[in-house]
């Protein structure tokens, strides 16, 4: 696509540390292509690279630089609208936009839980997008994507619901400080430390999978039922959430079957070849120390989950490690996808 045919977008939160995800990620998209920038009234009327607190390794783009940062107000050209808004303010933001005629893909918790929103994991649940028929917004409409541990433990969750049903899942987080936003990420004692609560996080890990994993019938979606139990640790981790995940499963099985279910596991994203999904959604390694942060964040464009550990449990089933990337798989890049995949089925 030549510049003239890219899609305009705009991010509001763009000088967040999703928001700055996105600018990376979009700087050179191949379908779209970043016009607008909005932020709090402290960060508007300035060039972005005067507003941005710019923390990735990768250099920032000199156009994207000198683009004056405006309010979140729906004055935007662009129709198609990132969301790493804080989510003291998304909510109404979003509602906002969504009832002007936008196009909103959210990483946001405010309207997850939205019946007529779908919260989507673009592998695990594309039928889910047709919810957005329900909404009353006109022609704009709000896409969500899930809470950042929830897309990794999800996608490897998958591919076991099929194959073999879930009865109970048990997981423990272990979360990058990128999470936690920028700059409060410098007010977090977290060096030489973990810190057992991140607020407000157990709840969503707990309900999240249910409505994504769920049937989605005329009306709403059916969550699905099985009980998930969660804890969410903060750790000295710069980018990559850890998880340990128990699982007990409706049918007996075995740890090579689960393999090669992960192994074999593919989706709409990768037969659509969407720009940014990962060629295998889930990377699995018999190595013994597999999967660590510092090391595989990274694999995929940073949009696939990395399993391993992969063994037998004396009280659940089986029990295993994911790591994924927080804000490329599990935020920006995520949503990317998401906004990908609305294109392909004519939506954008
Ligand atoms: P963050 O670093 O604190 O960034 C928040 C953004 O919101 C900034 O751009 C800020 O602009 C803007 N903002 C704050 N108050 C505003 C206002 N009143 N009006 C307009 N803009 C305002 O947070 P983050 O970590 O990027 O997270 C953003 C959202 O994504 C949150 O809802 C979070 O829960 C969610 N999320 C985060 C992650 C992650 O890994 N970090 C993953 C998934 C989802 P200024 O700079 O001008 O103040």
């Amino acid at each position: 696509m030549t510049n003239k045919m890219k899609i305009p977008v705009a991010i509001l939160g763009a000088t967040g540390s999703v928001g700055q995800k996105f600018v990376e990620l979009l700087t050179n998209h191949p379908w779209f292509e970043i016009k607008e920038l909005c932020a709090s009234d402290k960060s508007a009327g300035k060039k972005y690279i005067d507003a941005v607190d710019w923390f990735l390794s990768s250099p920032l783009d000199d156009r994207v630089g000198e683009i004056i940062v405006q309010k979140c107000e729906r004055v935007l050209e662009s129709k198609v609208v990132f969301s790493g808004l804080d989510s003291s303010v998304a909510g109404k933001i979003e509602t906002e936009f969504a009832k002007a005629g936008y196009k909103v893909i959210s990483n946001s918790k405010n309207h997850r839980m939205d019946e007529d929103v779908p919260l989507l994991i673009p592998e695990v649940n594309p039928d889910h997008l047709d919810l957005i028929k329900k909404q009353k917004y006109g022609g704009g409409c709000i896409v969500t994507n899930p809470n950042c541990s929830v897309i990794g433990l999800v996608l490897a969750l998958k591919p076991l619901l099929d194959n073999f049903g879930l009865e109970a899942v048990n997981v423990v987080t272990m979360q990058a400080v990128s999470g936690a936003g920028h700059p409060s990420v410098v007010n977090l004692d977290i060096e030489d430390n973990v810190i057992p609560l991140i607020k407000g996080e157990e709840p969503k890990v707990e309900i999240e999978p249910l409505k994504i994993l769920g049937k989605l019938n005329k009306k709403k979606v059916s969550f699905i039922n099985f009980k998930i139990s969660a804890q969410c640790n903060r750790v000295n981790v710069t980018d990559g959430h850890t998880e340990c995940v128990q699982v007990k499963l409706k049918k007996k099985t075995s740890v090579e079957k689960i393999k090669k279910a992960w192994q074999e596991y593919s989706s709409e994203p990768q037969k659509l070849k969407l720009p940014s999904a990962p060629l295998k959604p889930i990377h699995f390694s018999n190595e013994e120390s597999f999967p660590q942060p510092k090391h595989h964040r990274n694999n995929d464009k940073g949009m696939a989950v990395s399993v391993g550990r992969l063994r037998n449990d004396s009280i659940f089933d089986y029990r295993f490690v994911i790591m994924s990337h927080n804000t490329v798989r599990g935020a920006a890049g995520g949503a990317i996808l998401c906004a990908e995949l609305m294109k392909a089925k004519g939506i954008i």
